[in-house]
């Protein structure tokens, strides 16, 4: 479980974690981290957060699917100009 941070953009605590990180192909159909999943046949898995105030929603990457980000050809490192 990641150290959930109050709301970024209502400043709530009101922060609801879902009960485990799941895997989008059993419930959505899809990746939301494609090239980051453990083998071919699987997708990477994340721990999506809700603010119970407004609803933002926010979503952690499992870390092993963080782990694969470094090497990956299809995901670059962001950085502030
Ligand atoms: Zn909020």
């Amino acid at each position: 479980m990641p150290d959930i941070k109050p709301c970024p953009e209502c400043g709530s605590a009101e922060q609801y974690a879902y009960k485990e990180e799941f895997d989008p192909i059993e419930t959505m159909g899809g990746s939301l981290l494609p090239s980051l999943q453990k083998g071919i046949f699987s997708t990477a898995k994340y721990l999506p957060v809700v603010c119970a105030d407004c609803g933002n929603m926010r979503f952690f990457a499992a870390e092993d699917a963080r782990k694969r980000l470094i090497d990956s050809k299809d995901w670059h490192r962001v950085r502030k100009l």
